[in-house]
């Protein structure tokens, strides 16, 4: 058994029944800590790959290896789909786009981020370590990480969307309907795809099985680097919401393996931040706190590698307490402190 409760004899069910539908999933390797990222290939007049995996020749071998044993190179594509601004998903863009002639579909407000890839991401860069400099995160950590940041830019790519596409858009791929929706939350581009004949969704990092898909505190889209923090969590925990009520019964995520009950992830996800919620509010009892002392006394040795995820998920159940009127936010110095308001 997984965490998500589905055995692996599950799992290849499930993976079988898409490949039965033309959708195949294409699990590609990556640097990062997530692990591999999932590529899907819909066998379809136009041929299209959702996601391409990061740029690296690695990904690109093994991207290439399998589509040749479905029979298909490079070369054929016809359409690429990105499901949301991060680098695992869209590294490869670039080269692909290139070497095939294919179209490129993608959120419309993505597109502007993605013609300027390097800009955008530096502007990113920016914005996280204003957000990092707010919230107590030493200077030196910030610039440490900063520089892991730009280190791995490169693995990222610009790309040119031919078809933008805006919420509520039908994004016709041969026989199949796909509707758009578009998801914020993990990001600010997350883009999901529903096949409503076959209630199957093409999920990108806006449901993943085995992680939390973090709500990282990002630079809005089109936002300058000293732009308004998003309130992240509440805007994912609003999206969860509306995708709860769509009938599915198979989810492709972005990480991970496929699954059918999106309804019990999302409620289970649902009391998995109350409970970090409560639990961060019982940490403000006794005095103040920024949002990295938080996070180091939640997290401990996490909070130091991995301080921007970890001070993002803190930000967001502040959001959802400030909104609720059992925390308020205090600045000193430019500097922001929680405090419990009832003790
Ligand atoms: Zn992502």
């Amino acid at each position: 058994m997984t965490p998500s409760g589905q055995t692996s004899a599950e799992h290849e069910e499930l993976l079988r029944r898409a490949a039965a539908a033309g959708i195949h999933r294409i699990a590609v390797p990556t640097p990062f800590l997530v692990g591999r990222v999932n590529c899907y290939l819909i066998e379809e007049r136009p041929l299209t790959l959702v996601d391409t995996g990061p740029n690296s020749g690695k990904s690109l071998d093994e991207l290439e290896v399998a589509m040749a044993a479905l029979g298909h190179a490079i070369e054929d594509l016809e359409l690429i789909v990105i499901t949301h601004q991060h680098i695992d998903h869209l590294g490869l863009l670039e080269v692909l786009a290139r070497r095939s002639g294919a179209e490129v579909a993608a959120l419309d407000r993505l597109a502007p981020y993605l013609e300027s890839f390097g800009a955008s991401v530096a502007a990113d860069d920016e914005f996280s370590m204003e957000v990092m400099r707010r919230h107590g995160v030493p200077v030196d950590m910030a610039r440490a990480l900063s520089m892991v940041g730009a280190a791995f830019r490169a693995f990222g790519s610009s790309g040119h969307v031919s078809r933008p596409l805006s919420d509520g858009d039908d994004l016709v791929v041969g026989d199949r309907t796909l509707r758009v929706l578009h998801r914020p939350g993990h990001s600010p581009s997350d883009t999901i795809f529903v096949d409503q004949t076959r209630g199957f969704l093409i999920a990108g990092d806006h449901l993943l099985p085995h992680i939390s898909s973090n709500p990282v505190v990002s630079r809005p889209l089109g936002g300058g680097p000293g732009a308004q923090r998003p309130h992240a969590l509440m805007d994912y925990l609003e999206s969860m919401r509306a995708t709860r009520e769509l009938s599915l019964n198979l989810i492709l995520p972005g990480h991970g393996d496929p699954f059918a009950d999106h309804v019990g992830l999302i409620d289970e996800r649902f009391r998995m931040h109350e409970r970090r919620a409560r639990k961060l509010l019982r940490m403000l009892a006794s005095a103040p706190l920024t949002a990295y002392e938080l996070a180091t006394r939640m997290w401990g040795n996490v909070a130091v590698t991995q301080a921007y995820l970890t001070i993002s998920e803190v930000l967001g159940h502040m959001d959802l307490l400030v909104a609720r009127h059992e925390v308020a936010e205090s600045d000193e110095d430019g500097v922001t402190r929680f405090h419990a308001t009832v003790r």
